[in-house]
């Protein structure tokens, strides 16, 4: 099949890769040029695990092409996917101008009819609204071109996308119309042999399917992060009670880790357009605000327990952290709102000096938070902890996990360890002579 994929960032270009890699022509559209310079000679802008090496082969075996000229890759396909960016706008409400933008470019050159696939995470009722701008575009031009709009939103996780994409858990497809729908089911069927994965369901309903899906995982976690600042206070440890309640298949274990809060492109934002969806139809949605409420406090828990921690001693001024970890999760570059950002903030407007260290994301973070004051992005995992007075874990990069204690208490100035992730036993590093502040469990002092 001939695919149009506009946007070439996480979703895009993943979705780009794995349709090629099942033998479809992909045309790839990013309005920019760098992006699209760099795709083209095969090299990848983002890190992904396994993502490079698809896109390198399908670009060598020609299946995969890459434009800045959406008029160039739209009209040599039938099925056009719009996966661009919908952040979180000023009011916390949605941002649609670059699908909208999008749309009305699609309405200005298309010239063959075409399927148009909303991949982006969007409110209800914006495949209502790219119809409208595309039929508009086409009457400015005095065309009348059969198109038709459906919603197939995307359930990748960043850091494990190529492997949900090729494997995912279920296909939405949201159309009224049958000929889309077959059209859909022929392009998923490598990844959704199985019939049940592929659900077709009405546009609006593909589309909440998307918000509910990720503000159910950010309650999961909003829960648990209340739960464990509950166990601080009660003297219970959130780790036996996340083992305790999981073992209830109704609950589970997943999804339930408490740390800093969640962070990214998603969460944050789709949690608050759905905030927004409902405040728009009049209604108020306590339980999801709640959700937000409660993530915005956690991404202050451990800069808090550092600032409590030096208080007796006068405060942070002078004092040096190392610190593990930028990206918003493991196994990625992104940092977009990632809870570091604001515990880097947090501590630095103290005068503290942090040192950190992230094993993909220094290079995002040296240009979007590299201006920090009393803030040094290194290179190196072991050379942050050199002569600083603690270490803060922010990250779950699995790197982190099993560190050579030893190693630790030689380089820092005090055998100090904040952990943001719980990535430690309390017990293994009270015996290894740390003091150790974790999330939801007692202090080793
Ligand atoms: P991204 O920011 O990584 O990529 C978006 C790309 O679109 C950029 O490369 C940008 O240059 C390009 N773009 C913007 N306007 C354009 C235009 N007019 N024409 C062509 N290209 C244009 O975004 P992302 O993380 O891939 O997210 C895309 C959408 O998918 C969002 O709605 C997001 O909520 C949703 N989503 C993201 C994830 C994820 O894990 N990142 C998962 C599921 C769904």
């Amino acid at each position: 099949m001939n695919v149009c994929i506009v946007g070439t960032g996480y979703v895009g270009l993943v979705s780009a890769a794995c349709f090629a890699e099942m033998g479809n022509n992909i045309f790839c559209v990013d309005v920019n040029p760098n992006v699209v310079e760099k795709l083209r000679k095969g090299e990848v802008h983002i890190f992904e695990p396994g993502l490079a090496a698809i896109v390198k082969r399908n670009n060598e075996q020609g299946r995969l092409h890459f434009t800045t000229d959406l008029g160039e890759g739209l009209n040599e396909a039938d099925v056009v996917f719009v996966a661009v960016g919908t952040p979180c706008g000023s009011d916390g409400t949605c941002d649609l101008s670059f699908v909208e933008a999008v749309a009305r470019e699609i309405g200005q050159k298309m010239t063959t009819p075409k399927i148009v696939v909303d991949k982006s995470t969007v409110p209800v009722g914006t495949a209502d609204r790219v119809r409208t701008l595309i039929a508009e575009e086409l009457d400015k031009r005095g065309e009348s071109i059969d198109f038709d709009v459906v919603s197939n939103p995307e359930f990748l996780k960043e850091g494990d996308a190529v492997n949900d994409f090729m494997k995912p858990d279920r296909v939405i497809v949201g159309t009224e119309n049958e000929q889309s729908a077959q059209t859909l089911k022929t392009l998923y069927a490598p990844f959704a042999r199985s019939r049940e994965k592929l659900i077709v369901m009405g546009t609006r309903s593909a589309e909440m399917t998307k918000y509910a899906a990720n503000c159910m995982l950010a309650t999961k976690i909003s829960f648990i992060n209340e739960v464990a600042n509950i166990c601080e206070r009660v003297g219970a440890n959130v780790s036996d009670v996340r083992a305790g309640i999981g073992s209830d298949s109704r609950i589970g274990y997943s999804f339930i880790y408490p740390g800093v809060g969640y962070g990214g492109s998603c969460f944050p934002k789709d949690v608050k357009a759905l905030i927004g969806t409902a405040q728009e139809y009049g209604y108020d949605a306590k339980l999801i605000r709640s959700v937000d409420e409660v993530n915005n406090a956690q991404k202050h828990v451990l800069s808090t327990k550092i600032l409590d921690y030096y208080e007796p001693q006068g405060g942070v001024e002078g004092k040096v952290l190392a610190l593990w970890g930028i990206a918003f999760k493991a196994n990625t570059d992104d940092i977009r709102e990632a809870s570091a950002i604001e515990v880097i903030k947090d501590l630095t407007a103290k005068g503290m000096k942090i040192r950190a260290f992230d094993p993909e994301a220094n290079e995002r973070a040296r240009e979007e938070i590299g201006h920090i004051e009393n803030l040094e992005i290194m290179d190196d995992q072991d050379a942050v902890l050199e002569g600083a007075d603690a270490l803060a874990v922010v990250t779950d990069w699995n790197q982190f996990r099993n560190p050579d204690l030893d190693n630790l208490k030689a380089k820092l100035n005090a055998p100090l360890v904040f952990d943001g992730r719980n990535l430690y036993q309390p017990e293994e590093m009270g015996k290894a002579g740390f003091a150790y502040f974790s999330i939801g469990r007692l202090p080793v002092k």
